[in-house]
């Protein structure tokens, strides 16, 4: 979903360099004052030029969360670390009964993770109070706040769009017979629809970030968002095997290395990777029935 540390966070420190690192924060603690309109621009720029992603668990999750709800001793202490990369933060939210329906959480205390990113137990961890963010029984509010961000606030069609673009080269390599049990003329209408897809998702992420003007949070249209790049990924990433074929079915896992990999074997090892990758997309951040249940209900409140 997100690159390694090893390659994420040298490129943050890079931005950081630039002063680049965190433009969704206000400039006094290093944000760019950037429109969304310049914030969009830039993503698209990254994504053109292959850069990795920026892991967002610090820079646009918790980084927002200490802006709102934080002392401004706890600003000092925790925002210029992560605006240059210094630490690397995970949330854990998530507990067996407890994924879908956040609100029934038995953890009482939170603490950073170690490695083997899907379990961690906790067991009598104690958390000094002055790290505590926002006050006693204030954690839901913030916890709902930073899911705002994971659910929205990321520019999501610039990298949807460089995947659609591996997509359509990896089409262009196929003759009229194709690994494929499609034929290129299905795979080519199929390419047109997803293609549509994703300008009506830019136009809508645009529309957005426009009429949100200098605020950081999308407020409730982040659910339709997720949504909405959540299955849009999966059909980039569908198409993509699809159109790979039995070809799909040799890629061997690791990181794709341009130097040792002919440009179409780099082109498959990627295309397979965003398709692997496409499958948490439904998930993480909350299942999309969970989502289509928020759109609902905020439909009926707001009719
Ligand atoms: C790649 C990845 C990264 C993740 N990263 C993190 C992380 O950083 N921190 C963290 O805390 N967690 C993380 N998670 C966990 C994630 O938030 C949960 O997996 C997710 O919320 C779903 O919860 P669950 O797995 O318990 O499934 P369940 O809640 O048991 O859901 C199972 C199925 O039932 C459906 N369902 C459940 N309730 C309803 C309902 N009310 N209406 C309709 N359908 C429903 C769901 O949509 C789903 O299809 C990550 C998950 C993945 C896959």
């Amino acid at each position: 979903m997100y690159p390694e540390p090893e390659y994420s966070r040298p490129w943050l420190k890079l931005l950081a360099q630039k002063g680049w690192s965190v433009p969704l924060w206000p400039k006094e603690w290093g944000g760019t004052g950037w429109s969304p309109l310049e914030r969009f621009i830039f993503e698209h720029e990254c994504a053109q030029a292959g850069a990795p992603l920026v892991h967002p668990m610090g820079v646009r999750l918790v980084g927002p969360v200490i802006l709102r709800f934080g002392t401004q001793e706890q600003k000092q202490e925790y925002l210029p670390p992560i605006a240059r990369g210094d630490n690397y933060w995970c949330q854990g939210f998530s507990e067996p009964g407890a994924g879908s329906d956040l609100a029934s959480l038995r953890l009482q205390a939170v603490r950073e993770g170690d490695h083997d990113v899907n379990e961690v137990f906790f067991d009598d961890v104690r958390v000094p109070i002055r790290q505590r963010i926002g006050a006693e029984g204030q954690g839901w509010d913030c916890a709902k706040y930073l899911l705002e961000f994971e659910r929205g606030a990321g520019i999501y069609s610039p990298r949807l769009r460089s995947g659609f673009k591996r997509v359509g080269l990896m089409l262009q390599t196929l003759d009229s017979k194709t690994d494929s049990i499609h034929s290129k003329a299905q795979l080519v209408r199929k390419f047109g629809e997803v293609s549509t897809d994703l300008d009506t998702f830019e136009m809508l992420e645009l529309q957005t970030l426009m009429s949100i003007g200098s605020s950081a949070s999308l407020g409730d249209v982040s659910y339709i968002l997720k949504l909405r790049a959540s299955r849009l990924k999966q059909s980039i990433g569908d198409l993509g095997v699809v159109a790979m074929g039995e070809q799909a079915l040799r890629w061997t896992p690791g990181p794709a290395r341009l130097q040792t990999a002919d440009e179409l074997q780099l082109l498959t090892q990627t295309v397979l990777g965003d398709y692997l990758n496409s499958r948490a997309y439904t998930i993480f951040g909350g299942a999309s029935e969970i989502q289509l249940g928020i759109i609902a209900r905020a439909a009926c409140t707001t009719d």
